[in-house]
């Protein structure tokens, strides 16, 4: 018995220190308190879940989309569940100029910047075997172009602030997917640009973090619409998925994979059997609806 016990405690010491020495730092809601946040693409989806969250969190929030009407709606309910400050700017990202004037807001309003979560996108539907380059290009502008443009101004605060940007992307931007081919590219460029500019802050010693969310099918409004007729899998809830990006950025994770299990496997697939991981996407879809 002595001489069990001589060997348990010590493996039991080693094995807690290990535990709290090497467990991954752990997320509470103060971590976003009076932190100064960017919210794009949240009047509806996600992006006004994420506002939601970051309300009752006690953040300073400015939200930006194009519809008006629906942004005022979001800061109000978000002043209701306790923001530190809630404002909005509406306009298109399309624009070229208007990525600089959001971020121009926010640094007239609070002189600084924590984190940067960028979100939106533009609307392009499913298609098969057709699209217009017009459209591809416009696409271009409103889900990438627009997310450097944004990075690039609001990072001197963001240096200042040893910030975080979160891009929310797609596992449509790690794996091909049919009937979305100019999204899914706009997607992958997300990819290769942040994950680039990842190895130069840190090349450069500039302490930003960038996580890219992963995500799989979630239930909004707009997606459901879109693809709920062709695509046979359930999708997951926006809310439980807006609070995963917080927590993801807030932890300076470098990436979210949201469901966890569905995109991890799929990602593990695509390089360990990229043929049956495209047999099993084509496989979840439904081409008779498509045809309709
Ligand atoms: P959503 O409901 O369609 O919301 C898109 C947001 O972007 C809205 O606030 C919309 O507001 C805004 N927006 C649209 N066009 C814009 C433009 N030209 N300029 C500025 N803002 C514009 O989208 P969601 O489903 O929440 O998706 C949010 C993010 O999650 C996206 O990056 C998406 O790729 C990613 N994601 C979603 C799913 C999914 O299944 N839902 C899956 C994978 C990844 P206005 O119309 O008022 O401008």
């Amino acid at each position: 018995m002595g001489l069990l016990l001589k060997i348990f405690i010590p493996l039991l010491g080693g094995a807690l220190a290990f535990y709290f020495y090497s467990a991954p730092p752990s997320f509470n809601e103060g971590m976003l308190r009076g932190k100064r946040v960017i919210v794009t693409g949240a009047s509806t989806g996600i992006g006004e879940q994420i506002a939601y969250h970051l309300a009752q969190m006690g953040s300073h929030i400015l939200i930006t989309a194009r519809t008006e009407a629906k942004l005022q709606k979001v800061v109000e309910r978000c002043l209701e569940l306790g923001a530190a400050s809630a404002r909005h700017i509406s306009g298109s990202m399309e624009s070229p100029s208007f990525p600089e004037l959001v971020v121009k807001e926010a640094e007239n309003t609070w002189g600084g910047l924590d984190m940067l979560i960028l979100n939106h996108i533009g609307y392009s539907g499913v298609s098969f075997l057709d699209w217009n380059l017009g459209e591809v290009r416009k696409l271009m502008e409103t889900n990438f172009l627009s997310y450097v443009a944004m990075t690039t101004s609001a990072l001197p605060m963001l240096k200042e602030s040893e910030g975080s940007i979160v891009v929310v992307s797609s596992l449509a931007g790690k794996t091909g997917s049919p009937f979305v081919a100019p999204y899914s590219a706009t997607k992958f460029a997300l990819e290769g640009f942040f994950s680039s500019l990842r190895h130069e802050f840190v090349m450069d010693k500039v302490n930003v973090s960038i996580t890219l969310c992963i995500l799989g099918y979630i239930n909004t409004e707009r997606a459901v619409q879109a693809v709920s007729h062709i695509l046979r899998v359930t999708p997951a809830p926006k809310e439980e998925c807006a609070l995963e990006i917080i927590k993801a950025g807030a932890l300076r994770q470098r990436e979210l994979y949201y469901l966890p299990w569905v995109v991890r496997s799929a990602v593990l697939l695509r390089d360990i059997a990229p043929e049956f991981l495209d047999s099993l996407i084509r496989s979840s879809y439904n081409m008779e609806n498509l045809r309709r």
